[in-house]
This record gives C-alpha cells, structure tokens and sequence, in this order.
C-alpha cells in the first residue's frame, strides 16, 4: 500500500464513520503568543475543547502537518540519529466534540488498525492510565475494559500521569490517554523475551504510533478537576510511523514517504544509502529537515533573524551544514529537493505545490548565502577543536589560524569544552546558530560553555546598545576590537552605564 493510500484510507474509514474531513492548518500559528508552530492535530481545535468556539461539526478528522522544534515538544536532537522522529510529520486524528466516547474511539482504532491496514493484532500494545492516588485519579477502567474486548491482558499496560494524562494546561480540558504502540522486532527476538512487552522507550523497533485522549475533566483555577459536561477525544497517530508499520520497514526512512528524496541525494552525492552510518543520517536530517523548511515557507514564515523565522533559518543551516561536511555538496543543493516534495504533496497540501518556484528561490537564497561563510567556519572549528584536543594539526593547515586560536582561547581552554567566546564568533562571523555549534561539538565529544556563550551575547547586545546611544548622545567610545574604551563623559549616570560595558 502507498502512504498516498494510507493516508485516504484513513480519511475514508472515519468518513464512513460520519466524521466531516477538514484541512490541515497552516504550521505557522499566527496569532497564539503561547504558540510558534502547529505542534499537535487538536491545536486549530483549542477554542472548541475550551467552549470559547461553536461546535459545526461534532465529529472531525484530518491529517495536519506538525512541526516539533521547540517548546515543549522539541524532538530536533532525535531527527536523523532515531529512524521514527521528524521535525515535521503529518499526524492523522479524529474528533468528537461532545459526541462519541472512549467505545467507539477504542473500537475504531482497533478496526481500522487491524481490517483496513490488517495490522498483526499480537504485535499490537495498549496502555492506559494507571490512576494517581496523590492527584485523586482513578486508574481508566473504562479504557481497559473496553481494549480488553480486543486485546490479551498482558499486552494491556498501565501507565503513569506523566505518559497517560494529557493536561491542556494549568487549567482546562484534561482526562486520560490511551497509546497504541507496534512491536516490529523480529519472531526470533520477541520469542527471546519471552513475549514480554515493551514501549519505544525500551526498543527502537517497538513504537508508538497513535494517541487516544479522553477529555473528560476541566482542570480549575485552584487545582481540582471538574467532570466535563459534554466529553471529547482528540486522537493523534504519527502517519511517517504507520507507513513504515503498514510497509513493513524498519525505518520511516524506508518507506515511499522518504525514499524519492534519500535516493536523489545519493544519487547526486555519489554515496549509496545504507553505506555508513554518518552519511546515511546526514541523507535522513536533509530529507527530514527541508520538509519542516518548505512547509513553514509555504505557510508564510521565511527565514530570518527573528523568532519563528530563526527557528527555521537554523534548521535549514543545520541542513546545509550536514550536506556539505558529509555528503560534499559544495554548492547550492538542498533546493533542488523541492520538486520531489511538492509532488508528493500535490493534492494532500497544495500549498506547498502552488508555491514550490517560490520556496526554492528562497531555499536558495539561503543556502547561498550560507555556503559563503560555512566552509571557513568548518575549518575554524575544525583547528579549534584539534588544538583543544592536543592534535597535531594537519600541515597544509594555516599556521597563522592555529597560533591566533592558541593564544587567544587559551584561558578558556578546559579539557573538551568548547569556549564561549569562540562559540559566540563561529555564530557571530560565520553565523553558525548556537545549536549547530552544540551538534558540531558533539560529533567530537566536546561540549559548549553556554555560559560563556551567552555572556558574549549579552555583551554583544551591550554594546550595540551603547552604539545606540553613541548616536542620540553627546559623547564617544572608542571600539578597539572587543574593548569599549571610554573616552569621555558629561554626567555620572552616563559614566556609571560605560563602565558596565567597559572589559576590566
Ligand atoms: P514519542 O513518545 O514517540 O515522542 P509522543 O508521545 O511525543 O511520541 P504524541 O504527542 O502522543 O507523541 O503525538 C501523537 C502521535 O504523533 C504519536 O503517537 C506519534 O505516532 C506521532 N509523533 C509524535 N512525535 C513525532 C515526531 N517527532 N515525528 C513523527 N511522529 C511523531
Ligand atoms: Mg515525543
Ligand atoms: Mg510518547
Ligand atoms: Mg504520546
């Protein structure tokens, strides 16, 4: 089955179950100060679940684009490294506003996991929650029993609040979860367990692939929980991991989902897929992350220095980044990606289709503007961390660059941590975002002092404060590379504020 397929036959099953099919809303979330990015399905619900919006339809699905970069979902550091976590993926859900309960939701996920995709059904755990005597929960028999229709006791496992209630916020809707996870570990290795179960936190094959929430209470101002007059469910179910399942793959990597853009690349990298595992997870991050890129674009946030801007300069950096240290891609290539991807999401989210000369021009844009400063940066880093470790340095390296490194850094210098000062100038002069420097860094076991780095920061902000006033104000500083030194003043508050930016 093609994930095209997958994906309509799961529109088609709640369809048939008189759901209204809705789109996806945009990634970019205008108008949420507590929210940058479409983060879950239930996200464009919010105002319903809160009984601030009046209920059109009482039962809803879709399939919404999510992007978990930041905030409290923030899944970045997985992306590549697992084979089951992308910045963005689509999250197929169903709702019931007020309408149907935990019987129908429990009894058509089952349905639809094991008669539409024919799922096998002993490869298949449940858990729901356990209760909290502290917090006066009561474990969710309810759940139990009706999964207990479909599924052996021993594959039922019982959750904790942290897994298994899902909470709005301090206050609102809250209830119960249940999650439906895959075990595609082999016969061979489940029969060496003993059949024993398993969540993804144990096994990189055993999965989680959809959640069930019960919105059954509304949490008060002072803590306590309120019965909800009329219950919902909010249901998400990662769809790159239900392919993979249905496909009968290891990774998510593997399946029709990815493997159109994995196979460019390597193609046009002269590195087969599956070789080594450093350019196979540079291949992943660059199919992964040029997906979150080109959504946000399509969706109205380019790159730039600013907020969500930012978040999306530095993915798409991060992306470059590996393309060109892996995989040698010199110039310009990442772009070239987008025709495969507005393709693949003609007729699913045509956004992306109506507007892909557009998103690769900036693509581009911003890949050339990057690969001006990168490759010196790599190779600053490169001498940076070499003499941090005691390496000789390789001899067609600048001799010049090393002995400026050396003597500059040295006070800094601790065994393998990275200095904040040359954290912040590899961010400053080559404008490696913070985090590319972290993810550099620990590629070669070293970490960043944040400190340090955000202290230069501070400073740097400091000073093109002062440079500010410089302008509105009768007095003068003079900039000596890293030095304010202060000249001259007219009154003693003025004074007071120079000396604060002086370097004693
Ligand atoms: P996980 O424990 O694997 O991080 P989660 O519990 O954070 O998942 P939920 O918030 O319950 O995920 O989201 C619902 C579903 O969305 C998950 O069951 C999973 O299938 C999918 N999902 C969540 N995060 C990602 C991601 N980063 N990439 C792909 N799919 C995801
Ligand atoms: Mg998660
Ligand atoms: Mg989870
Ligand atoms: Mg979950």
């Amino acid at each position: 089955m093609t994930a095209q397929e997958i994906r309509q036959q799961f529109l088609d099953f709640f369809k048939s179950k008189g759901h209204q099919i809705v789109p996806s809303a945009p990634i970019v979330v205008k108008n949420d100060p507590t929210l940058m990015f479409t983060n879950a399905g239930m996200n464009q619900f919010k105002d319903l679940f809160l009984g601030e919006a009046a209920i059109k339809y009482p039962r809803v699905a879709d399939t919404q684009r999510c992007l978990r970069v930041s905030g409290k979902h923030n899944d970045l550091e997985e992306v590549g490294i697992d084979t089951y976590h992308h910045t963005m993926f689509e999250m197929l859900g169903n709702w019931s506003f007020g309408d149907y309960f935990k019987k129908e939701a429990i009894a058509w996920s089952w349905e639809l996991l094991t008669e539409v995709y024919k799922l096998q059904k002993d490869r298949l755990y449940v858990t729901i929650f356990e209760g909290d005597e502290k917090e006066g929960l009561a474990k969710d028999q309810e759940a139990y029993d009706f999964w207990r229709q479909y599924v052996d006791e021993d594959k039922i496992l019982l959750g904790n609040k942290k897994d298994n209630f899902w909470e709005m916020g301090e206050t609102g809707p809250c209830g119960p979860c249940s999650e439906i996870h895959f075990d595609s570990r082999s016969d061979e290795d489940r029969a060496k367990v003993n059949g024993a179960t398993l969540v993804n936190a144990d096994d990189p094959l055993v999965i989680e692939i959809w959640n069930n929430v019960f919105m059954q209470f509304n949490r008060q101002k002072d803590g306590s929980l309120k019965t909800l007059p009329a219950k919902h469910v909010d249901t998400g179910m990662g769809f790159e991991r239900l392919v993979r399942i249905i496909q009968n793959k290891t990774s998510n990597y593997d399946t029709d989902v990815f493997q159109p853009m994995i196979q460019f690349i390597a193609e046009k990298s002269g590195i087969a897929y599956g070789k080594e595992e450093k350019t196979d997870i540079a291949m992943r991050v660059m199919a992964d992350h040029i997906r979150a890129i080109s959504f946000a674009i399509a969706d109205g946030t380019l790159p730039s220095n600013n907020k969500a801007g930012y978040v999306i300069r530095r993915i798409l950096r991060r992306a470059i980044r590996y393309a060109y240290q892996f995989l040698r891609f010199e110039k310009p290539f990442i772009n070239q990606l987008i025709p495969i991807l507005a393709e693949q999401f003609k007729g699913v989210f045509d956004e992306l289709y109506m507007q892909k000369d557009f998103v690769q021009k900036v693509i581009l844009e911003e890949e050339n503007s990057f690969l001006k400063t990168l490759a010196q940066g790599v190779s600053r880093f490169h001498v940076y961390t070499t003499l941090e470790r005691g390496f000789t340095v390789r001899e067609e390296e600048d001799s010049w660059e090393m002995m400026t490194y050396q003597t500059r850094y040295e006070n800094e210098r601790s065994n393998m941590l990275i200095a904040g000062k040359f954290a912040f100038e590899l961010s400053d002069t080559y404008g490696f975002p913070i985090d590319l420097t972290e993810l550099m860094a620990r590629e070669k076991g070293f970490s960043v002092d944040m400190v340090g780095f955000e202290t230069e920061l501070q400073k740097q902000k400091n000073r093109s404060r002062a440079a500010t006033a410089i302008d509105t104000e009768d007095w003068i500083i003079v900039n000596e590379g890293e030095e304010s030194e202060f000249v001259g003043y007219h009154d003693l508050e003025i004074h007071a504020q120079i000396l604060k930016y002086r370097k004693v």
